[in-house]
């Protein structure tokens, strides 16, 4: 057998790669923990991994492999692929399409959820509330509580919720949840209890799911010893991605598959967990080798192959300054011909000016545009810099930002399928029937009570008489269901949907034609699934980002900037990287000056940021930001300052620009900037308004 990939890899790698290969016919070894640095291939060594044990006879069928999003899921399998291929040939795409549970743990959990739905009481009908669909749920439970109508402010839906979902996910009492992250909320407690106690019931009543019971009711299932031997069973191996970023739920349903550890593979770099704020706690992996006996294997990976010498120095910098010892030592040979910069602008639009130049300089120099990102701290802040790209008609993908599926239209017609496949659920049902001339709220609720009580709720919409003034609309409707849910076939139900819809879309919006473009797009990318269920759950859990392109998503050979949030960018790597507003109350952000363990993760943020870039690295800094108008104040501009990140100490890393070279300041400027507070924290502020 020819194992050319394996001398590609440095001895650690090959290490974790060969792990357990001594077991027979690919099956299962003990425990395995890759923790190393960024870009040391942490991500190529799993799908080495993966490979590896397909060659050596482990089924595909029976592998799992959890990532942190169905983008790096697929382009895991692509990669496995493609490694398969140099011994298997031909056959090697048969054996990786067999890998079919690759994908993010709440993709996964749904789909296992699905599978033993009848066991644990659950109708595997259900559907999957998004974010927004959970805060109007929770709105309307707090509302029929009377808590909304209170004299002293209770908190909104989205605290409510954001309450929620830290006390489910850290496996956290809600009064410790209180004090810790919530404290202007404590004297609500009582409330809060009895308000998620409802909002629970609601859910079940509803036959609808949130993000976080995927976790939480998977969690709970696996505490049955049948039924976690069962799950365990169906699974060989059980790797891994990312493993910093995972919560105590994820780590507790990762023991109850594997309570030995047998055939377990995860990887990590706690220098890079980011998602404690979603309760994701760096504890998982630290303490992962000491949770079994014999403890995990441990592989550290030290040798960069990402970035130039000068990049990792200045991102080794940043981290190195952390209160958390990193012990991670990386080092790389890919000599550089120049330092990263950090740039100074004057203002947002210089700074997209500044970007655009540097873009098109790579793209003359024959760097395509997908070889660059830009990556930012939040989504608004890229703001200035789209309205530049979209003036100067350069193509970008926008990641982590608005989705697709959040313009009304597209809610509309997904809430018509979920609402086929599960009449019970009220969000989609409202939604839909607020389309219908004469049906107002009241009716609505009138209508979804009266059927969520029967056994078959859609044949009991049927026999509902028509309400008052819908005239032909009503039946058109119900008729529309009953044909969806008859499954005539998908992706073409989506259709029946759409030629529903339609109608009442030009009726709401002026700008229709768009929107039906938009429409037909969706069922593009619905013909690309095997199901409504799989379609409607992974849209939902991992929706596809929104993008310049007008009718949407550009085509794949197109080229094409990316635009990311830093948290989105996870895991990926471009030749130029640009990093937004890398100054004080954005990176840290405000939100995030807290407290120490909020700071730390800031600073993690950034070295994320930094380890995106093989090649060139500009740390962008505008000198004075525009603050649309609050209410207390009106439009004004406000001074920053570089990133505390960077003190003095580390500028021997950088070279340091202005551009386009800025005058001197006048002594009058000077004063006036002295007058006005450095504080881009109430723009930061506004933002959550
Ligand atoms: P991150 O921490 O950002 O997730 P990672 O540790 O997962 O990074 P990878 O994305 O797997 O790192 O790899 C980084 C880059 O290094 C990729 O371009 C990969 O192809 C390359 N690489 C990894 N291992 C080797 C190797 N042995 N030889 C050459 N290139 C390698
Ligand atoms: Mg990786």
């Amino acid at each position: 057998m020819s194992i050319a990939y394996l001398e590609k890899l440095n001895d650690a790698q090959r290490r974790a790669v060969e792990h357990g290969s001594d077991v027979p016919n690919g099956g299962a070894a003990g425990p395995l923990l890759v923790i190393a640095g960024a870009g040391s291939g942490k991500t190529n060594t799993l799908a080495h991994r993966v490979a590896h044990l397909i060659v050596s006879g482990a089924d595909p069928r029976r592998i799992l492999l959890m990532t942190f999003s169905r983008r790096a899921a697929s382009e895991m399998a692509r990669r496995v692929e493609r490694i398969c291929k140099q011994v298997l040939g031909a056959n090697a795409g048969v054996m990786t399409d067999a890998l079919a549970w690759a994908g993010t743990f709440h993709g996964i959990g749904a789909r296992i959820l699905r599978l033993y739905a009848q066991q644990i009481g659950l109708d595997p009908d259900f559907t999957i509330h998004d974010r927004e669909d959970s805060a109007d749920l929770m709105n309307l439970v707090r509302h029929e509580l009377g808590f909304s109508k209170m004299e002293s402010r209770f908190p909104t839906k989205g605290t409510c919720l954001a309450i929620y979902s830290r006390a489910v996910n850290s496996e956290t009492p809600l009064d410790e949840v209180l004090k810790g992250q919530f404290p202007w909320c404590l004297n609500w407690e009582k409330q809060l209890r009895e308000l998620f106690g409802a909002y629970v019931e609601a859910k079940q009543a509803q036959n609808v799911l949130d993000y976080d019971d995927l976790l939480l009711y998977w969690a709970q299932m696996m505490a049955e010893p049948a039924i976690a031997e069962d799950v365990g069973t169906r699974f060989d191996h059980v790797l891994v991605d990312e493993y910093q970023d995972t919560n105590r739920l994820q780590s507790s349903i990762l023991m109850a598959i594997k309570p030995g550890g047998r055939g377990l593979t995860v990887v990590g770099d706690d220098a890079q967990s980011i998602y404690s704020f979603r309760a994701a706690t760096i504890r998982n992996i630290l303490d992962f080798p000491a949770s079994f006996d014999p403890p995990a294997q441990i592989v550290t990976l030290d040798r960069n192959y990402r970035s130039t010498t000068t990049i990792l120095a200045a991102a080794n910098g940043v981290i190195d300054l952390a209160r958390e010892r990193f012990t991670k030592n990386l080092w790389t040979d890919r000599e550089a011909e120049e330092r990263p910069r950090l740039v100074t602008v004057k203002d947002e639009a210089e700074q997209a000016n500044y970007i655009v130049e540097k873009v098109l300089e790579n793209r003359e120099a024959g760097m395509t545009l997908k070889n660059q990102a830009v990556l930012f701290r939040a989504s608004h802040h890229s703001g200035p810099l789209e309205v530049e790209l979209t003036r100067r008609n350069i193509p970008f993908v926008k990641f982590g930002g608005l989705k697709f599926l959040d313009s009304a239209h597209v809610k509309d017609m997904l809430a018509a399928l979920r609402f086929a496949q599960n009449p019970r659920d009220r969000v989609s049902g409202f939604r839909l029937m607020q389309l219908i001339p004469g049906v107002g709220p009241q009716t609505a609720g009138k209508i979804l009570d009266a059927i969520s009580a029967d056994p078959e709720p859609l044949a009991a919409l049927e026999e509902i008489p028509a309400p008052p003034r819908s005239g032909a609309d009503w039946p058109a409707f119900v008729e529309m269901l009953s044909a969806v849910r008859r499954k005539e076939g998908w992706p073409s139900e989506i259709g029946l949907a759409r030629q529903w819809y339609e109608p009442h879309l030009e009726r709401i919006h002026e700008d229709a034609e768009t929107r039906k473009a938009d429409l037909l797009q969706l069922e593009q990318i619905a013909a690309g699934y095997a199901s409504r269920e799989r379609f409607l759950t992974e849209l939902t859990l991992d929706p596809p980002d929104a993008t310049s392109a007008e009718a949407g998503v550009p085509l794949l050979d197109e080229d094409y900037l990316i635009l990311s949030t830093i948290h989105s960018a996870k895991g990926q790597e471009w030749r130029s990287v640009f990093l937004l507003n890398c100054v004080d109350g954005c990176i840290p952000s405000d939100l995030g000056t807290g407290s120490t363990a909020e700071l730390e993760e800031e600073r993690r943020l950034l070295y994320v940021a930094m380890t995106r870039a093989k090649d060139h690295l500009h740390l962008i800094t505008p000198q004075r930001f525009f603050v649309h108008g609050q209410q207390s104040q009106g439009d004004r501009h406000v001074y920053a300052s570089r990133s505390r990140f960077i003190p003095a100490t580390l500028l021997q890393f950088f070279e340091t620009t202005a551009w386009p070279v800025v005058a001197p300041m006048s002594d009058a400027e000077r004063q006036h900037r002295q007058q006005v507070r450095i504080d881009v924290t109430a723009r930061m502020r506004g933002m959550w308004r």
